[in-house]
Formats: C-alpha cells, structure tokens, sequence
C-alpha cells in the first residue's frame, strides 16, 4: 500500500459543486436556501474534521442512528452517483485519479489491467455521512474495491495517511512435485510481522487486518501461479528447440534470462513484473527443483549404456596392460571413459584439498589445484561416501560456464580422494553409475596409497 500524497479536496468543495449544478441538490437543501446551505456546509465539515482528527480509528466513529436528530441528512450518499462519468462530481474523480499514478494504492498493481473505482474506506452503507466526502473516498482497482465489499476493519490502514512498502514483507515458496516437475505449486505468504515496540505492534496488526480486508493474499497468489505457468510455457519453448543435456546451472541459466530486472532494487511495486520476479528467484535459489526438472529433461539420454560399456572397455584394458603406477591408471581411467573431463587425485590436508595428480581439461586457477569446499561438502567427503553430486563445486570452477556435468568424488583410504567431473547430467542414484564408482575405486586404491 502506498501514501497518496496532494489531496487537498474537502466536502465544501463538493457540496458547491451541488449546489451550483445539481437541481435536486437545491430540494435537499431546503427552504431559505443560503442559510440552510451553510448548515449543511457546517454539518459535513464538522464530520469532516472529526474524521481528520480520528483517522487511527475511524472505526470507532459513530454510526448513524434512527433517533439522531440530523438522520435525514444520512440520505446525502444518494449524491455519489455524481461522481459517475459525465456527472457533475466526476471532475474531481479525475483529480483524485490523478494523485495515484495509474497505479492501486491497495495493491500496487498497474491501472492497465484494471477498471478504477472509488473506495469508500469506511463504507457508505453503515457511515452515510462520509458518502461523498473526499478524504473517504480512495481511487482504487476494481478487484481490491470489490474482495474489500463493505467490510471495516478494526484497524484501518489509509492510503490518504499511512505508507507501507507491502514487497518488503512477501515470500514465495516452491511444493516441488517430484514426477513432474512442471506442475509444482508455488504459493506466496507474508512474512510473519513481529515487533515488542507498542507502536509497531499496532502498524503490525493494521497491516495485517489490512491484508486480509482486501484479500490481497488471493489477489497475489493468483497472480504468482499465473506467473509461473507463463514461466514454465516460455521455458519449455526454449528447450524444445535445444537437443542437449541440461544441468542445474544451465537451467538457473535460462530462468535467469527471463526476469526482465536483474535486480530487486530495480523495483518499487508489487505487481505483475515483481511477482514473477519472485517466482525466477525462487526457482533459480530451488535446487530440489532444478534437479528435478534435469532429470526430467535428462530422461532420454540413456547414460546408463554408456556407463555399462565404459566399465567393459575398462576391464578389457586392464586384463591387455596391466597397472603399474599412478600416472598410467589415471591415463587408462581418463582414456577409456569418454565422458571424463577431468579427474585428479586429492589429498586432504590443512582444510583443503590439494591435487597431486591428474588427468584432464581445466582451467589454470589455484582453486583446482587447492580445492577448498564448504563445510557440508567436506563433511560428506571425510565420512568416506561415495557421492555424485549435479551442483557442482569444483566443476563450477573448472568448466565452462553453463556446460552440463556431474561431479563424482571416490574417497580412496588415508584422506585422498579422487574427483572425477564427468561430461553430461549422470542420474546421480543410478545403480549403474555407482558400480562405476566402485570399480575406480577399486584401481586407484592400488596405486595412490
Ligand atoms: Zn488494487
């Protein structure tokens, strides 16, 4: 929700404006009209200022009752249809228009995809005396005039006085379905608003009863799942005209290329651009999704053959020339397996992991030759696991960018390792892939020790 600056319209302006133009007006007025005019100029402004005053809690204003010795003027709302195209009100509809610069104050989104409305912030229903007064009447969208109906918060949130910056607070999350990937579900929620200071409770809880009262929940979440099918639909464009593997990083790649900011910063509103912008986010940091869709992607490209013929070229080759030193067993490894880009023989000492051999493309940077991973990655490494991983660490560093690989990491006894990037998306679970582990494994553990 934005502050509407610049509104300097009062209900006097308005009720000349009646008087002046509208016949009817001139009946409601009474007789001896002057002085019942200034009456009723007097009426409405004390009204007026009492809202003025009040605006933390309009909904503590009186509401009208039977008995109320000025209940006729209630009838004063049947003057809001002036506001209507071609009536004698609708000049100011356009200037009160004009302070919100085509967009929602409630929602943030653009005026483009939306009818305007007047919103009267405290309903003309239960308060008639604030039915044609300006400071109650907030250009709005049609959808947020409408999910809001006639309800009144309890704390009201006014976009004549208030200011909230509604993106600080938005979340978005991925429920990634597993098989198909395509169809995950994104939802989108408010952080959760906290604060011991008294008046940012209070903020807090407008905010809130601000959120529920025009729905704005629903209104984003319709627009996010819009976002992310249209997301999905021009991504599977891109890819049909491919016939390659994909790894997470080329995926991050494309979705990337589709958010139209590269920045948060570049954003002031809540609207259509941000929340797909939300959603590239999101799917980009989604590692479970982006390995998810790989596979998906990955699925006609039978690896498992190649890995089956691999392990029989290997052991032919072994039975020809038998295995005397390091050197030539990382020359057969690297010969015979065509998927092998790189593979290098570790040893872990002071943090790192630093190369004592190898065979292979890679790029000249010290980070190859003293590979320092993060901790979760070492963990895995020093309990002694076997393990593919698609989101590469070391890859990242040695393989040009946006290349598909798997990194495959064979602990070989005493704190060496051998770390093999392989060429292609290599189902990391593949019973097959794994008994190529352990065949390599099995050759090096006689030479590296
Ligand atoms: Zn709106």
């Amino acid at each position: 929700m934005r502050k509407i600056s610049g509104m300097t319209l009062t209900i006097k302006d308005i009720l000349e404006v009646l008087r002046d133009e509208v016949v009817e007006f001139v009946d409601f007025i009474g007789d001896g009209e002057d002085e019942s005019f200034n009456q009723v100029v007097d009426l409405f402004s004390a009204y007026e200022k009492k809202y003025m005053d009040e605006y933390e809690s309009l909904s503590n204003l009186p509401v009208i009752s039977e008995d109320d010795i000025n209940a006729n003027f209630a009838t004063i709302k049947n003057y809001y249809p002036e506001y209507y195209k071609g009536h004698a009100l609708y000049k100011y509809r356009e200037i009160m228009e004009s302070l919100v610069e085509m967009r929602c104050p409630i929602c943030d989104c653009s005026f483009a995809y939306s009818q305007v409305t007047l919103d009267h912030i405290i309903p003309k229903k239960k308060y008639p005396y604030y039915s044609i007064t300006p400071i109650n009447l907030v250009p709005t969208c049609y959808n947020c005039n409408m999910r809001k109906n006639d309800g009144t918060p309890s704390k009201i949130l006014h976009p004549y006085f208030h200011d909230f910056i509604t993106f600080d607070y938005l979340t978005v999350t991925l429920e990634v379905n597993e098989k198909e990937p395509t169809e995950s579900i994104i939802n989108l929620g408010f952080t959760e608003l906290n604060s011991d200071d008294v008046n940012e409770i209070n903020k807090v809880e407008s905010i809130k009863a601000n959120i529920d009262l025009y729905k704005l929940r629903q209104k984003y979440t319709d627009i996010i799942n819009i976002s992310f099918s249209k997301l999905i639909d021009e991504f599977q464009k891109v890819v049909s005209i491919q016939n390659d593997v994909y790894s997470i990083n080329e995926l991050k790649k494309y979705f990337k290329l589709m958010d139209i900011f590269m920045d948060s910063n570049d954003y002031n509103y809540v609207d259509e651009d941000f929340l797909r912008h939300l959603c590239i986010v999101e799917i980009t940091q989604n590692t479970h999704f982006l390995s998810c869709l790989a596979e998906k992607l990955n699925i006609f490209v039978d690896y498992d053959t190649q890995i089956v013929e691999s392990m029989e070229k290997l052991n032919n080759k072994i039975k020809e020339s038998p295995l005397y030193n390091q050197s030539n067993t990382l020359e057969l490894i690297k010969e015979t397996l065509p998927m092998i880009m790189f593979i290098g023989l570790y040893k872990f000492t002071d943090k790192s992991l630093n190369l004592i051999n190898y065979r292979g493309v890679y790029q000249k940077e010290d980070s190859v030759f003293k590979f320092k991973p993060e901790e979760q990655y070492l963990n895995s490494i020093l309990a002694h696991q076997v393990f593919s991983i698609n989101e590469s660490l070391l890859l990242s560093k040695v393989q040009p960018k946006g290349q598909a690989g798997t990194e495959i990491v064979i602990p070989t006894g005493n704190k060496n390792f051998c770390i093999l990037l392989v060429n292609g998306l290599f189902n990391i679970k593949s019973q097959k892939l794994n008994e190529l582990e352990i065949l390599i494994k099995k050759l090096l553990v006689k030479t590296v020790n």
